[in-house]
Protein backbone atom coordinates (compact mmCIF):
# COMPACT_ATOMS: atom_id res chain seq x y z
CA UNK A 1 0.00 0.00 0.00
CA UNK A 2 1.10 3.35 -1.19
CA UNK A 3 1.66 6.87 1.98
CA UNK A 4 -1.29 7.17 3.57
CA UNK A 5 -3.68 10.74 2.96
CA UNK A 6 -4.43 13.34 5.17
CA UNK A 7 -7.67 14.37 5.62
CA UNK A 8 -8.33 17.73 7.46
CA UNK A 9 -12.43 17.65 8.08
CA UNK A 10 -14.29 20.43 10.22
CA UNK A 11 -16.81 19.55 12.67
CA UNK A 12 -15.43 16.43 12.53
CA UNK A 13 -16.16 14.73 16.08
CA UNK A 14 -20.01 14.42 15.67
CA UNK A 15 -22.49 13.57 12.89
CA UNK A 16 -22.27 13.50 9.52
CA UNK A 17 -18.25 14.90 9.75
CA UNK A 18 -17.53 11.86 12.18
CA UNK A 19 -19.15 9.74 9.81
CA UNK A 20 -16.81 10.99 6.88
CA UNK A 21 -14.03 10.69 9.31
CA UNK A 22 -14.49 7.40 9.94
CA UNK A 23 -15.44 6.80 6.15
CA UNK A 24 -11.77 8.12 5.16
CA UNK A 25 -9.72 6.14 7.46
CA UNK A 26 -11.51 2.70 6.13
CA UNK A 27 -9.74 3.87 3.53
CA UNK A 28 -6.46 5.10 3.42
CA UNK A 29 -6.67 8.16 4.97
CA UNK A 30 -5.08 9.62 7.96
CA UNK A 31 -7.69 11.97 9.89
CA UNK A 32 -7.06 15.51 11.86
CA UNK A 33 -10.69 16.01 12.55
CA UNK A 34 -11.81 19.31 13.80
CA UNK A 35 -13.76 20.22 16.72
CA UNK A 36 -15.04 23.16 18.56
CA UNK A 37 -16.66 21.53 21.87
CA UNK A 38 -14.89 18.55 23.22
CA UNK A 39 -17.08 15.79 22.92
CA UNK A 40 -17.55 12.77 25.89
CA UNK A 41 -16.63 9.99 22.90
CA UNK A 42 -13.68 11.82 21.01
CA UNK A 43 -11.31 8.92 22.78
CA UNK A 44 -13.26 6.58 21.49
CA UNK A 45 -13.13 7.31 18.07
CA UNK A 46 -10.17 7.85 17.94
CA UNK A 47 -9.53 4.17 18.85
CA UNK A 48 -11.65 3.24 16.61
CA UNK A 49 -9.41 5.10 13.69
CA UNK A 50 -6.23 3.71 14.99
CA UNK A 51 -7.85 0.06 14.82
CA UNK A 52 -8.26 0.63 11.37
CA UNK A 53 -4.49 1.17 11.08
CA UNK A 54 -5.17 5.25 10.62
CA UNK A 55 -3.61 8.25 12.68
CA UNK A 56 -5.98 10.75 14.35
CA UNK A 57 -5.31 13.85 15.70
CA UNK A 58 -8.06 16.08 16.90
CA UNK A 59 -7.58 19.99 16.10
CA UNK A 60 -9.75 23.00 18.01
CA UNK A 61 -10.91 25.54 15.98
CA UNK A 62 -13.81 28.00 15.67
CA UNK A 63 -14.57 28.23 11.94
CA UNK A 64 -15.99 31.32 11.91
CA UNK A 65 -12.70 33.04 13.65
CA UNK A 66 -10.22 33.84 11.00
CA UNK A 67 -6.96 33.40 12.99
CA UNK A 68 -7.88 29.91 14.36
CA UNK A 69 -8.48 28.53 11.30
CA UNK A 70 -4.74 29.81 9.91
CA UNK A 71 -3.36 28.23 13.39
CA UNK A 72 -5.50 25.21 13.17
CA UNK A 73 -4.05 24.37 9.47
CA UNK A 74 -0.38 25.09 10.32
CA UNK A 75 -0.85 22.67 13.38
CA UNK A 76 -2.34 19.62 11.32
CA UNK A 77 0.61 20.81 8.36
CA UNK A 78 3.19 20.59 11.09
CA UNK A 79 1.80 17.01 12.89
CA UNK A 80 1.39 15.44 9.35
CA UNK A 81 3.51 17.27 6.63
CA UNK A 82 0.42 17.77 4.21
CA UNK A 83 -3.25 18.29 3.78
CA UNK A 84 -4.53 16.21 0.57
CA UNK A 85 -8.19 16.21 1.42
CA UNK A 86 -10.10 19.14 2.97
CA UNK A 87 -14.01 18.61 4.13
CA UNK A 88 -15.77 21.89 5.21
CA UNK A 89 -18.50 20.14 7.06
CA UNK A 90 -18.96 22.23 9.99
CA UNK A 91 -21.88 24.05 10.12
CA UNK A 92 -25.14 25.36 12.08
CA UNK A 93 -28.68 26.28 11.67
CA UNK A 94 -30.78 29.42 13.58
CA UNK A 95 -34.74 28.58 12.01
CA UNK A 96 -36.83 31.53 12.15
CA UNK A 97 -39.12 32.88 9.42
CA UNK A 98 -37.73 36.08 8.49
CA UNK A 99 -40.21 38.82 10.76
CA UNK A 100 -38.76 37.05 13.72
CA UNK A 101 -35.17 36.37 12.60
CA UNK A 102 -32.81 38.74 14.11
CA UNK A 103 -29.62 40.18 12.63
CA UNK A 104 -27.84 38.30 15.02
CA UNK A 105 -29.48 34.66 13.73
CA UNK A 106 -28.66 35.71 10.30
CA UNK A 107 -24.89 36.74 10.67
CA UNK A 108 -23.90 33.61 13.15
CA UNK A 109 -25.03 31.04 9.96
CA UNK A 110 -23.30 33.06 7.79
CA UNK A 111 -20.52 33.08 9.79
CA UNK A 112 -19.65 29.65 10.58
CA UNK A 113 -21.34 27.85 7.02
CA UNK A 114 -19.70 30.41 4.60
CA UNK A 115 -17.29 32.41 6.16
CA UNK A 116 -16.06 29.54 7.59
CA UNK A 117 -15.48 27.37 4.48
CA UNK A 118 -13.45 30.43 3.35
CA UNK A 119 -11.42 30.90 6.55
CA UNK A 120 -10.44 27.28 6.57
CA UNK A 121 -10.11 26.80 2.80
CA UNK A 122 -7.96 30.56 2.33
CA UNK A 123 -5.37 29.01 4.82
CA UNK A 124 -5.09 25.20 3.32
CA UNK A 125 -4.86 26.64 -0.12
CA UNK A 126 -1.41 27.93 -0.47
CA UNK A 127 -0.17 24.87 0.35
CA UNK A 128 -1.85 22.77 -1.85
CA UNK A 129 -0.43 25.04 -4.75
CA UNK A 130 2.31 24.32 -3.62
CA UNK A 131 2.36 20.60 -3.74
CA UNK A 132 0.09 20.68 -7.03
CA UNK A 133 -2.39 18.61 -5.38
CA UNK A 134 -5.28 18.84 -3.35
CA UNK A 135 -8.96 18.08 -2.91
CA UNK A 136 -11.97 20.24 -1.31
CA UNK A 137 -15.03 19.15 -0.51
CA UNK A 138 -17.69 21.72 0.49
CA UNK A 139 -20.84 20.41 2.36
CA UNK A 140 -23.54 22.68 1.40
CA UNK A 141 -27.35 20.96 1.38
CA UNK A 142 -30.41 20.42 -0.66
CA UNK A 143 -31.66 23.63 1.12
CA UNK A 144 -28.76 25.78 -0.81
CA UNK A 145 -30.74 24.64 -3.96
CA UNK A 146 -34.27 24.79 -3.48
CA UNK A 147 -34.56 27.10 -0.48
CA UNK A 148 -36.79 26.13 2.57
CA UNK A 149 -39.31 28.64 4.41
CA UNK A 150 -38.16 29.69 7.88
CA UNK A 151 -34.26 28.89 6.87
CA UNK A 152 -33.24 32.28 4.90
CA UNK A 153 -30.08 32.43 6.88
CA UNK A 154 -28.98 28.69 6.27
CA UNK A 155 -30.47 28.80 2.53
CA UNK A 156 -28.17 31.50 1.78
CA UNK A 157 -25.19 29.94 2.91
CA UNK A 158 -25.50 26.93 1.88
CA UNK A 159 -26.35 28.42 -1.97
CA UNK A 160 -22.80 30.71 -1.08
CA UNK A 161 -20.95 27.90 -0.72
CA UNK A 162 -21.98 26.13 -3.94
CA UNK A 163 -20.88 29.69 -5.74
CA UNK A 164 -17.58 29.46 -3.93
CA UNK A 165 -17.32 25.83 -4.94
CA UNK A 166 -17.94 26.52 -8.98
CA UNK A 167 -15.59 29.59 -8.57
CA UNK A 168 -12.91 27.69 -6.76
CA UNK A 169 -12.75 25.17 -9.17
CA UNK A 170 -12.06 27.73 -11.75
CA UNK A 171 -9.50 29.20 -10.15
CA UNK A 172 -7.17 25.79 -8.65
CA UNK A 173 -7.84 23.73 -11.74
CA UNK A 174 -4.62 24.36 -13.22
CA UNK A 175 -3.07 23.48 -10.02
CA UNK A 176 -4.78 19.59 -9.78
CA UNK A 177 -6.86 20.61 -7.28
CA UNK A 178 -10.29 19.65 -7.54
CA UNK A 179 -13.16 21.48 -5.56
CA UNK A 180 -16.68 19.87 -5.16
CA UNK A 181 -19.57 20.28 -2.99
CA UNK A 182 -22.21 17.71 -1.43
CA UNK A 183 -25.62 18.58 -1.05
CA UNK A 184 -27.35 16.44 1.36
CA UNK A 185 -31.05 15.87 2.19
CA UNK A 186 -32.36 14.97 5.36
CA UNK A 187 -29.81 13.24 7.30
CA UNK A 188 -30.49 11.66 10.42
CA UNK A 189 -28.30 13.47 12.70
CA UNK A 190 -28.54 15.82 15.99
CA UNK A 191 -29.27 18.82 13.59
CA UNK A 192 -32.61 16.92 12.39
CA UNK A 193 -33.52 14.83 15.68
CA UNK A 194 -34.48 18.46 17.06
CA UNK A 195 -37.56 18.61 14.24
CA UNK A 196 -40.80 17.33 15.47
CA UNK A 197 -42.71 14.11 14.14
CA UNK A 198 -45.04 16.42 12.29
CA UNK A 199 -42.48 18.00 10.64
CA UNK A 200 -40.66 14.75 9.60
CA UNK A 201 -43.58 13.38 8.33
CA UNK A 202 -44.45 16.40 6.32
CA UNK A 203 -40.42 16.27 5.02
CA UNK A 204 -40.78 12.45 3.99
CA UNK A 205 -43.45 13.45 2.06
CA UNK A 206 -41.12 15.06 -0.11
CA UNK A 207 -38.72 12.45 -0.58
CA UNK A 208 -39.21 9.75 -3.25
CA UNK A 209 -37.02 7.38 -1.06
CA UNK A 210 -39.42 8.16 1.55
CA UNK A 211 -37.00 7.83 4.57
CA UNK A 212 -34.37 9.71 5.94
CA UNK A 213 -30.67 9.60 4.85
CA UNK A 214 -27.69 8.11 7.09
CA UNK A 215 -24.15 10.06 7.68
CA UNK A 216 -22.36 7.29 6.22
CA UNK A 217 -24.73 7.47 3.29
CA UNK A 218 -22.94 10.83 2.56
CA UNK A 219 -19.94 9.45 3.72
CA UNK A 220 -19.40 7.31 1.41
CA UNK A 221 -19.91 10.18 -1.40
CA UNK A 222 -17.08 12.45 0.04
CA UNK A 223 -14.77 9.32 -0.62
CA UNK A 224 -15.91 8.61 -3.80
CA UNK A 225 -14.73 12.98 -4.26
CA UNK A 226 -11.73 12.20 -1.86
CA UNK A 227 -10.38 9.55 -3.99
CA UNK A 228 -8.56 8.08 -7.01
CA UNK A 229 -12.28 7.26 -9.05
CA UNK A 230 -13.02 10.91 -9.44
CA UNK A 231 -9.72 12.34 -11.08
CA UNK A 232 -12.03 14.16 -13.60
CA UNK A 233 -14.64 15.98 -11.73
CA UNK A 234 -14.31 19.66 -10.34
CA UNK A 235 -17.10 21.82 -9.73
CA UNK A 236 -19.90 20.01 -9.59
CA UNK A 237 -22.37 19.18 -6.36
CA UNK A 238 -23.57 16.05 -5.98
CA UNK A 239 -27.23 15.68 -4.31
CA UNK A 240 -27.43 12.98 -1.73
CA UNK A 241 -30.96 13.29 -1.51
CA UNK A 242 -33.21 10.48 -1.51
CA UNK A 243 -34.48 12.01 -4.82
CA UNK A 244 -35.80 15.34 -3.39
CA UNK A 245 -34.20 17.38 -6.02
P1 LIG B 1 -24.37 18.35 13.70
O1 LIG B 1 -25.08 19.45 14.38
O2 LIG B 1 -24.59 16.94 14.10
O3 LIG B 1 -22.79 18.65 13.70
C1 LIG B 1 -22.29 19.89 13.32
C2 LIG B 1 -20.79 19.89 13.48
O4 LIG B 1 -20.28 21.18 13.12
C3 LIG B 1 -20.36 19.62 14.91
O5 LIG B 1 -19.24 18.79 14.92
C4 LIG B 1 -20.02 21.01 15.41
O6 LIG B 1 -19.04 21.00 16.42
C5 LIG B 1 -19.44 21.64 14.16
N1 LIG B 1 -19.43 23.10 14.27
C6 LIG B 1 -20.48 23.94 14.37
N2 LIG B 1 -20.05 25.20 14.47
C7 LIG B 1 -18.70 25.17 14.44
C8 LIG B 1 -17.68 26.15 14.49
N3 LIG B 1 -17.96 27.47 14.61
N4 LIG B 1 -16.39 25.77 14.43
C9 LIG B 1 -16.08 24.45 14.30
N5 LIG B 1 -16.99 23.48 14.26
C10 LIG B 1 -18.29 23.83 14.32
O7 LIG B 1 -24.75 18.53 12.16
P2 LIG B 1 -24.68 17.53 10.92
O8 LIG B 1 -23.66 16.49 11.13
O9 LIG B 1 -26.05 17.15 10.59
O10 LIG B 1 -24.19 18.55 9.79
C11 LIG B 1 -22.90 18.55 9.20
C12 LIG B 1 -22.95 19.41 7.94
O11 LIG B 1 -23.90 18.85 7.03
C13 LIG B 1 -23.40 20.86 8.21
O12 LIG B 1 -22.68 21.71 7.37
C14 LIG B 1 -24.86 20.83 7.82
O13 LIG B 1 -25.31 22.09 7.45
C15 LIG B 1 -24.82 19.87 6.66
N6 LIG B 1 -26.12 19.26 6.32
C16 LIG B 1 -26.81 18.49 7.24
C17 LIG B 1 -28.03 17.96 6.90
C18 LIG B 1 -28.82 17.12 7.84
O14 LIG B 1 -29.97 16.79 7.49
N7 LIG B 1 -28.32 16.73 9.00
C19 LIG B 1 -28.60 18.19 5.57
C20 LIG B 1 -27.81 18.99 4.71
C21 LIG B 1 -26.60 19.50 5.08
P3 LIG B 1 -19.39 21.61 17.89
O15 LIG B 1 -20.47 20.77 18.44
O16 LIG B 1 -18.10 21.49 18.61
O17 LIG B 1 -19.81 23.01 17.65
Amino acid sequence: MGERKVALITGGTRGIGKEIAMELARNGFDIAANYRTKTDDMDEMQKQIETEGARCFFVQADVANFDSCKQMVETVEKEFGKIDVLVNNAGITKDGLIMRMKQEDFEAVIDVNLVGTFNVTKHAIPYMMKRHSGRIINISSVVGIAGNAGQTNYSASKAGIIGFTKSLAKEVASRNILVNAVAPGFIDTDMTKVLSDNVKEGIYAQIPLKRMGSSNEVAKVVKFLAGEDSTYITGQVLNVDGGMI
